[in-house]
């Protein structure tokens, strides 16, 4: 069984007492934290890091990606989003391969590691083959085939090649993601709403991510995006709804009823000028809310530490209270908020007996000194780069 020690480390545990723990000992014991503490525990270790100036905190989660959309870093800038996605994106989409998406999965995975990301939630194309890579690399990903249009049934399919061949396969978990409302008939959300509830499957949808989609829903079917997907079935599943910017006080009342946790891409909804999700509202209603990045055409990076320094500043900014959002929060929602999106109930934190996804950072540099307090820092004055040690799983998975 592989093995590892922290030694001397500042553990930001992210457990509800808020515990950060100075020179402190982390244990890692085949894929599960061992021990936390500041006794030195005793046994040998494969692996001894010295934490001298380091930080341990879990692993990002990154509750909506579509990793291969790395291909289209910089492909398609400075564009509304109906011209972006229906005059760029799409025809460009239609020429990827199984080959493609692995290329970008690889560049994708090999970006996320880097910046601290160990958990990901991807909806996009060709799954099976950046499940491979995922395998390969060694991330936890929740994975789906993006579903619109008349590609029911050969992406469901796809969906039961995947679980017959990754079912078993500990980093790997599968989900149903219908695109849209505005690109999936009404019987096509309600079969995947049923399919998903089936086969216990999650739901990764994008959720009122416009004005336009909003007038246009109103106008077609007299009710709002998220009074629409409701009246399907959909959140009668455990679902990761991305976006969810423009919302009633009743759509938010839904989310909440139904358990809907949101995926805040803060950084993608401002490059597109989609606007701003009402999130310190959504966290005023205890609304489950996480972090993703999106793709990287609309981003255009998947570092999570940007996300979580640009949503925390910029609800401060359009709510003019500089309260709201605070580091804490913001940490929470990477981290917590993000597991428990995807409905792991052993990530997240840093306890003994949970899931050994964390991150080393190091916080030696100028920009991190002095740590007055370290999950401001970590918030406000990180960056991925910072990140020198990734684990998933109890592996080194990264080392800068
Ligand atoms: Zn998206």
């Amino acid at each position: 069984m592989n093995s590892i020690l922290l030694e001397n480390i500042t553990v930001v545990t992210m457990d509800d007492s808020r515990k950060v723990i100075e020179n402190a000992y982390v244990a890692v014991k085949g894929s599960t934290i061992s021990y936390i503490g500041t006794e030195k525990p005793n046994g040998d270790f494969d692996v001894c890091i010295s934490g001298e100036k380091k930080i341990v905190m879990p692993g990002l989660v990154n509750t909506h990606a579509h990793l291969a959309m790395t291909l289209l870093r910089s492909y398609a800038d400075d564009m509304n989003l109906q011209d972006w996605l229906f005059k760029k994106i799409f025809p460009f989409e239609d020429t990827l391969d199984g080959g493609k998406i692995a290329e970008g999965s690889i560049i994708g995975i090999d970006e996320m590691l880097a910046s601290g990301t160990t958990c990901f939630n991807d909806m996009y194309f060709f799954e099976k083959e950046t499940a491979k890579i995922a395998v390969q690399k060694g991330i936890r990903a929740v994975l789906s085939e993006g579903i619109n249009f008349d590609g029911y049934d050969r992406k469901i399919k796809l969906t039961e090649e995947m679980l017959e061949e990754f079912g078993n396969e500990e980093l790997i978990s599968l989900a149903i993601a219908p695109h849209a409302i505005y690109t999936c008939s009404n019987e096509l959300l309600k079969d995947c709403a049923g399919y998903a509830k089936k086969n216990g499957l999650l739901i990764h949808t994008h959720l009122a991510e416009t004005q336009t989609e909003f007038d246009d829903c109103m106008k077609e079917h007299g009710i709002t995006p998220t009074e629409y997907m409701e009246s399907t079935g959909m959140f009668e599943n455990r679902t990761v709804a991305a976006h969810c910017v423009v919302m009633t006080d009743r759509d938010l009342k839904i989310l909440k009823e139904y358990n809907v946790s949101v995926a805040h891409n803060v950084v993608s909804n401002l490059k597109l000028a989609s606007g701003v999700a009402p999130i310190p509202k959504m966290i005023e209603m205890e609304i489950n809310v996480s972090l993703g990045t999106d793709g990287a055409s609309s981003n255009n990076n998947l570092d999570m530490f940007e996300e979580m320094k640009i949503s925390a500043i910029l609800h401060k900014g359009i709510t003019l209270n500089p309260t709201v959002m605070d580091a804490w929060t913001v940490l929470k929602m990477a981290t917590v908020n993000g597991a428990k999106a995807l409905g792991f109930d052993n990530l997240g934190v840093l306890k003994a007996g949970y899931l050994a996804d964390m991150i080393v950072l190091d916080f030696s540099a100028p920009h991190l000194t002095p740590n007055h307090n370290t999950v401001s820092n970590l918030v406000y004055s990180a960056s991925g780069s910072d990140v020198e040690y990734t684990i998933v799983g109890g592996k080194i998975v990264y080392n800068r």
